[in-house]
């Protein structure tokens, strides 16, 4: 497979490139490459700076349409970032979560696997369930994954991300490749409710959002939860470096070259491991510091029950450690970014991007 970053001739396909990764993605390939992207999402408001760019097509549609898909599956590599990925619509709207994270994934794949595209597919680090404070790495191919039960709905997305992993490992003749990402934070991450989005987004977006109304962070079930907060831009590399080893390989090897194919890969910085309640203090800090204020000033996180917050159903992986020793060894690739320079990148942005807002 040829995929010199230098040939004008390649098109990649990303799918769900209007949202927080596909954007820097997208930059990324123009920046980068000579590439061709042909990109496929129902929103384009992060990409207003590259809508008339001449080595870009966009198609504003969604998987549901089957002469989408097998459009999308003509191009040698399709990269699928599209899902529903706010954590408070897993509780109220379970159907559409799973048609979302399954039924449109899994018709993609099959028409990957008619057409040879090789299909880099966009997981979960919450495919490892509901894991406890203590513990340790989650390792791609051997850790158990244990969820809760139907009734604790949360686990909508989870599992149908597990389903769709499943469903492309098992495709004959599906040159795929799985990320499961962690934590991945950055500017244009998800939204401000009420301004750009409804619901509750990802907790770096939620804290932003509130110290910028002047209101008190609230720690879910007490900030215990710890996760390992990865700078976009870390992701981003794993990607180029994914696409410079799957490039390597020869056609004759295609589908069965060890370390690019039929693999998936954790990308995380297991360095950058806080709490939820740790984060919080981080973030105050940052904000009063950009804002010139003593952080004294700012309110004082409040303690919220997981249910009360997200409503009924919610449930929480209590750690989520990578193990990040598989892209090292077959990609080279580790992740750089110290949680604080991620975290100030993030929450300058938001509050440069939403300060006219207010
Ligand atoms: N969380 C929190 N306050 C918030 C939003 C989230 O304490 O305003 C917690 C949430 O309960 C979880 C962690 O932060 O333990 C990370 O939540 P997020 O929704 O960002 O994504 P997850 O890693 O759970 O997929």
């Amino acid at each position: 497979m040829n995929l010199r970053l230098d040939d004008s001739s390649i098109t990649v396909a990303i799918v769900g490139c209007g949202g927080f990764i596909g954007s820097h993605l997208l930059d990324a390939v123009l920046e980068r490459t000579r590439w061709r992207v042909f990109g496929v999402d129902l929103d384009f408001y992060r990409l207003q700076h590259r809508l008339n760019h001449e080595r870009c097509e966009f198609l504003c549609a969604d998987l549901a349409d089957p002469a989408v898909v097998e459009r999308i599956a003509q191009f040698p590599l399709v990269v699928n970032l599209a899902a529903i990925c706010t954590p408070s619509r897993y509780m109220g709207e379970a159907c559409e979560v799973i048609r979302s994270n399954y039924d449109h994934p899994a018709a993609l794949a099959e028409a990957c696997a008619r057409s040879g595209a090789w299909l880099v597919h966009f997981s979960t680090s919450e495919i490892y369930g509901r894991t406890a404070t203590d513990s340790g790495e989650l390792v791609e191919d051997e850790s158990p994954m244990l969820f809760g039960p139907v009734t604790a709905s949360r686990w909508s997305y989870a599992t149908a991300k597990l389903l769709t992993e499943r469903f492309i490992a098992g495709l004959p003749g599906l040159k795929w490749t799985v990320v499961r990402p962690f934590n991945f934070v950055g500017p244009y991450m998800d939204f401000m409710p009420g301004v750009d989005g409804e619901g509750i987004p990802r907790v770096l977006a939620n804290f932003s959002t509130a110290l910028l109304r002047g209101e008190p962070l609230k720690l879910v079930n007490g900030g215990k939860a710890k996760r390992c907060f990865t700078s976009v831009h870390d992701a981003i590399d794993f990607l180029f470096a994914l696409f410079a080893a799957g490039g390597a390989v020869t056609d004759s090897a295609s589908g069965t070259a060890p370390g690019v194919f039929s693999q998936a890969f954790n990308v995380g910085n297991a360095e950058n491991e806080v709490t939820i309640a740790e984060l919080a203090g981080k973030m105050r800090s940052i904000f009063a510091k950009v804002r010139g204020v003593d952080v004294s000033a700012l309110p004082e996180p409040q303690n919220v029950s997981g249910e009360e917050y997200y409503g009924a159903g919610y449930d929480d992986s209590m750690r989520r450690m990578p193990s990040v020793a598989k892209a090292q060894r077959l990609l080279g690739f580790k992740a750089r970014i110290p949680l604080d320079v991620a975290l100030e990148e993030s929450l300058s942005w938001f509050v440069k991007h939403y300060s006219v807002e207010q």
